[in-house]
């Protein structure tokens, strides 16, 4: 599965790219419209996540161009908050979704693959570490075979930890990854959240699989 991602914020775009890519997509970027459009015209996308203001052509023209040339790549608009009639604007022009700026990986991540409606991973969708098990297609954890009960943030979370297990992640990269690509998420948010999954992941069992790196982060590893 390809994707276009086109958007001119570089730190916005350098995530998407790294969080798609991990998510098991190619990806090519597109920090103008006009570069967009010229990839869009070149190559065969699965979808295109199309940011609205852009330097050149903005999101709006390129979907325009897009469906009046017959190109029916589904789209995905990425929109200011206040920005209401853009969205009205893209949805008739004929976008399949829109998602509100900041937002949350995951959310994004959900969408496109609700459109594209294809099992999630193309990777191990298991992953363990030590009795802990989480089954990403299923968003199912598991711990000594015992269900654990977690909203869709902190399997989110949790998710984010296993697949970096044993790195030590800063608050700033567990906010950035887990809750809105802005950075202004307050990363006590952060620490919020470890305390709850904590409760649910580790306080049942005697390992302990979640430590804190005091003036740092947080890391998931197997304690041995
Ligand atoms: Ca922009």
């Amino acid at each position: 599965m390809k994707l276009l991602v086109v958007e001119d914020e570089m730190r916005t775009a350098g995530f998407l790219k790294r969080g798609f890519g991990e998510a098991g997509f190619l990806v090519d970027i597109a920090a103008d419209g006009l570069e967009g459009l010229r990839l869009i015209q070149a190559n065969k996308y699965d979808l295109v996540v199309l940011d609205i203001m852009l330097p050149g052509l903005d999101g709006l023209q390129i979907l325009k161009w897009m469906r009046e040339s017959g190109v029916q790549t589904p789209v995905i608009f990425l929109t200011a908050r206040d920005s209401t009639n853009d969205r009205v604007a893209g949805l008739e022009l004929g976008a399949d979704d829109y998602l509100v700026k900041p937002f949350a990986f995951s959310e994004l991540l959900a969408r496109v693959r609700t459109i594209l409606r294809r099992p999630p991973l193309r990777e191990a969708v298991i992953l363990r570490v030590g009795d802990l098990e989480l089954d990403l297609t299923a968003h199912r954890a598991t711990r000594t075979g015992q269900r654990l009960d977690l909203t869709a943030r902190e399997f989110s979370l949790l998710s984010l930890f296993i697949r970096r297990a044993g790195e030590v992640l800063t608050r700033t990269f567990i906010a950035e990854s887990v809750w809105d690509l802005s950075s202004q998420t307050d990363t006590n948010v952060v620490d919020v959240s470890v305390r709850r999954l904590r409760v649910k992941v580790d306080d049942p069992f005697p390992r302990k699989l979640i430590r804190t790196v005091r003036g740092v982060g947080y890391v998931l590893a197997n304690p041995e």
